[in-house]
């Protein structure tokens, strides 16, 4: 069939073609070689309800092992009392975490999406779907932090059942031990969303949300943590948990997409034993890259504080071509990220914002170091502000990637055997 041919044609010309790009998408990362291998086993064609010895289907026994590996793992390296690997996206679990604690009509606190909220913590996203009653925490957009008074004073008048911290824009650690405060002063619980920074926090970089006040964490595990696509929830308190887990069995997720988990279980065991260097090596690099496009003119937020403390870099470049330009132009030269909205921007111009969002993640892992984020900013300065050919700029790009192919932060693949094999 002559879809089917173009189909197989299509994934291979994007396999080739984002292998040669410097990829800088924040939400984006690739698994190691190993868990890329055990991602592709058989139970992809498998069904799971329930939890791990108390399953509805059968055919599960090797199954259950791998579950209860990855769930004491997981507990292992965030410090956690329980931890749910089943919802199988980020979206999912924030909607679980919502649904447990808040009933449709119940006030609720979250960033707004300008402020660095991920649609799923907005109005429009999951609180929305759950009905709740959505009241804005409050940021600081110079320091790009959340105001913790103002914020305090939004928490005690809005009463609500529920804040979630963190977010999808997060430069810097949120001030989770205020926020806990008011939360306790109010009856509410504080929640964090660590999608982005949940490999910082493996790694011990960033902020720990369990240490500093939130009492549940729910996260996608495919950004800066490098697993396959998927989501958990881990926190503090088992009389949490128990709510948490009827609103993703039976509530959200029936089956929870199986070949994740000996993936997931790779992933955790490479973050417990090279998750710090990972982490720290990532920090430095995002604060290199940064610093050298700041010093070819461009106008990186925070440069005060050190423009940033994650795995992200935000640019305001309104005044060189504005978010969309800039980002379809490095796309051409192979430079692929993402247009942002900055916190001063309407919502309504989210598809023409004053930003762009930079992650170095993924080239970290590829071992890419402080070096190499200069010429990814003169890269980007070429095509930005000498308005050089962005086609020009693609073949140094490809020619700069060559040597960078090889996952680093992980086991030789080479050194475990496999004795199956894909259908
Ligand atoms: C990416 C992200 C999500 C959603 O994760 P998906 O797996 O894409 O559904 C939720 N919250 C935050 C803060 C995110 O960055």
């Amino acid at each position: 069939m002559e879809e089917v041919e173009k189909a197989v044609q299509l994934t291979g010309s994007h396999n080739s073609w984002r292998s040669t790009c410097i990829n800088l998408i924040a939400s984006e990362n690739v698994m190691s070689p190993l868990a890329w291998r055990l991602y592709n086993c058989d139970f992809e064609h498998r069904y799971a309800e329930g939890m791990p010895g108390k399953r509805f289907y059968q055919g599960l026994e090797y199954l259950d092992e791998v579950e209860l590996l990855a769930i004491d793992m997981a507990k292992r390296l965030f410090r956690a009392e329980y931890a749910d690997l089943r919802p199988v996206s980020g979206s999912l679990a924030i909607l679980a975490i919502l649904s447990a604690f808040a009933k449709p009509g119940d006030p609720y606190v979250a960033p707004s999406v300008p402020a660095g909220a991920h649609i799923s913590q907005a109005e429009f996203g999951a609180a929305g779907i759950r009905g709740l009653e959505t009241h804005h925490l409050v940021l600081d957009e110079k320091e790009m932090t959340l105001d913790a008074e103002k914020c305090k004073k939004v928490i005690r008048d809005a009463r609500p059942k529920l804040i979630n911290a963190g977010g999808t824009v997060l430069l810097f650690p949120h001030p989770l031990e205020e926020l806990r405060e008011a939360a306790d002063e109010v009856g509410s619980i504080l929640t964090y969303d660590a999608s982005h920074v949940l490999g910082l926090i493996a790694g011990g970089e960033f902020q720990d949300p369990l240490r500093e006040g939130a009492e549940v964490v729910g996260a996608s595990h495919h950004k800066t943590f490098p697993g396959p696509q998927g989501a958990l929830i881990f926190g503090s308190n088992p009389d949490h948990y128990r709510k948490i887990k009827s609103k993703i069995f039976p509530g959200l997720v029936s089956n929870h997409h199986l070949h994740r988990l000996p993936a997931l279980v790779v992933t955790l065991a490479e973050m417990l034993e090279f998750g710090r260097e990972y982490a720290a090596q990532g920090v430095k690099n995002s604060r290199a890259l940064a610093q050298a496009l700041y010093e070819r003119g461009f106008d990186v937020l925070c440069e005060h504080k050190g423009f940033t403390s994650s795995h992200q870099v935000i640019v305001d470049v309104a005044g060189v071509g504005g978010g969309t330009w800039v980002a379809e132009t490095l796309e051409k030269a192979d430079i692929i990220l993402n247009k942002n909205l900055l916190p001063w921007d309407d919502v309504s111009r989210s598809r023409e914002p004053s930003g762009i969002r930079i992650g170095i993640q993924e080239m970290t892992r590829f071992g890419m170091k402080e070096k190499e984020m200069e010429t990814i900013a003169e890269l980007i300065e070429r095509a930005v502000i000498k308005k050089e050919d962005p086609a020009a700029v693609g073949a140094d790009v490809r020619e700069f990637r060559q040597d960078y192919s090889r996952i680093k932060y992980c086991y030789d693949a080479t050194n475990f055997k496999y004795e199956f094999n894909v259908i």
